[in-house]
C-alpha cells in the first residue's frame, strides 16, 4: 500500500525558479531543489514539464534558484505558481528582481540566497524532468530563515473559506483551488487521470472532498 500522506510528511524548501528563452524571462515556484554534493558544488530539480520554465531549462541549460524565506507573502505563490508564462509575463509590474551573471533573474526581496545552476544532465521521469546541475553562482542575500513547505501550509496558504455551493467541492491541498462540480459540469470522480489543478497543476489526489 501506498498512502498518500506519507509523501506530506516529507520536509521541503520553497523556490522560485528562473529561466529564459531568446525572448522572454519566465519563473515558477518549485519544490524540488536539492543539494547532491559539496565538492563540486551540485543540486539537483525536479521540474513539471507542463511548466514553461521546464522547456527553457531543457533548450538553456541554465536555470536560478531564488531560496524563498519565511517573509515571502502568498502573493509570491501567487504571481509564480498559479498562472502559466505563455499566457502571462510574470514580471511585469515585479520590481524586486535583478540579473545574475547568467542573465538570469533572480529575486531581491524574500529570497535568502540564489544559485546559478549550469544542467549536466536531464531525465524524463514522467509528469516532470529532473536535472542534475552545478552551481556556477551563489549568494546569501539575507539571514531570514528558508520557508519550509509546512511553514507555507501553516502560515502563508489562505484558510479555507466555508462551502457555499450545494454540490460537491473539491479543494486542491497544495494551492487552496477549488473545484465545484455544480458550476464545472462534471462530477470530479470523472475527470480524465491525467486532470491537473488549474493553478498549481498538482494532480486529482492532491484533492480533498470540502465537508
Ligand atoms: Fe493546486
Amino acid at each position: 500500500m501506498v498512502e498518500n500522506g506519507a509523501f506530506h510528511k516529507f520536509s521541503y524548501g520553497l523556490f522560485v525558479l528562473t529561466a529564459k528563452d531568446q525572448n522572454n524571462h519566465n519563473g515558477c515556484i518549485v519544490n524540488t531543489a536539492i543539494q547532491i554534493t559539496d565538492n563540486p558544488k551540485c543540486i539537483t530539480i525536479a521540474v513539471n514539464k507542463q511548466n514553461y520554465t521546464c522547456g527553457m531549462i531543457l533548450n538553456s541549460g541554465k536555470f536560478n534558484v531564488s531560496i524563498l524565506s519565511e517573509k515571502t507573502p502568498f502573493s509570491i505563490f501567487q504571481r509564480f505558481g498559479f498562472a502559466s508564462g505563455r499566457d502571462t509575463d510574470k514580471f511585469v509590474g515585479f520590481d524586486i528582481i535583478n540579473e545574475s551573471q547568467n542573465g538570469l533573474y533572480y529575486l531581491t526581496e524574500y529570497a535568502n540566497a540564489y544559485l546559478s545552476c549550469e544542467v549536466i544532465y536531464s531525465r524524463d521521469c514522467g509528469s516532470h524532468a529532473l536535472f542534475v546541475c552545478s552551481v556556477s553562482e551563489a549568494k546569501v542575500l539575507s539571514d531570514e530563515k528558508s520557508m519550509t513547505y509546512a511553514y507555507y501550509f501553516e502560515n502563508v496558504k489562505p484558510k479555507p473559506q466555508p462551502k457555499t455551493s450545494s454540490g460537491k467541492v473539491w479543494v486542491c491541498l497544495v494551492c487552496g483551488y477549488t473545484y465545484d462540480e455544480q458550476k464545472e459540469g462534471v462530477a470530479f470522480e470523472n475527470l480524465p487521470n491525467d486532470w491537473a489543478c488549474a493553478w498549481c497543476k498538482h494532480p486529482k489526489s492532491d484533492f480533498n472532498e470540502q465537508k
